[in-house]
């Protein structure tokens, strides 16, 4: 007679194995699959739609100190830099002497602009980043050269043109 008994789920007292019921402690022992019968059988009481309001703002609530947490940049640290770092004249003499060379066909602004880039760039060279004046100083025996020739070959080109109106 033991095989008709069994363990009630929530008392775990034994009670008779077609026990719909526990006489111990009144629980009701019904299986999961006929609920789904039964369920059809009950739709005369409709359950009321639960309202999803309530739990679309708690989780909208949730969200925005996570999107918070995740669009803080970490980009404040490449403004943290030693100013000491940079060769202000080297710098300025890399970008006079740039500007000597495009500006070195004008006769009088871009030879003292190419002075002034090859002077900066000389004083730059001592300083610590020496790498723009060094730069400079290229492009300033290199704006030397090409002003040589061009204000030569204006020179040449000026005096044939006046020796051609003489002619
Ligand atoms: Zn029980």
């Amino acid at each position: 007679m033991e095989e008709l008994t069994k363990h009630c789920p929530f008392c775990g007292q034994v009670i008779n194995a077609a026990a719909i019921k526990c006489k111990y402690c009144g629980k009701w022992l019904e299986d999961p699959q006929p609920e789904n019968q039964q369920g059809q059988a009950q739709s005369q009481t409709p359950p009321p739609p639960p309202p999803p309001q309530p739990e679309y703002q708690q989780q909208y609530a949730q969200q925005p100190p996570q999107q918070q947490y995740a669009q803080q940049p970490p980009q404040q640290q490449y403004y943290v830099e030693e100013p000491r770092k940079t060769n202000g004249l080297g710098i300025a003499g890399f970008i006079l002497s740039l500007l000597g060379i495009l500006l070195g066909w004008i006769p009088l602004l871009g030879w003292l602009i190419w002075l002034l880039g090859l002077i900066f760039s000389f004083i730059g060279v001592f300083r610590v980043p020496r790498g723009l004046a060094i730069a400079g100083l290229v492009l300033s025996l290199l704006g030397l050269l090409i002003i040589v020739l061009i204000t030569g070959g204006f020179i040449a080109g000026v005096k044939e043109g006046l020796a051609n109106m003489h002619m």
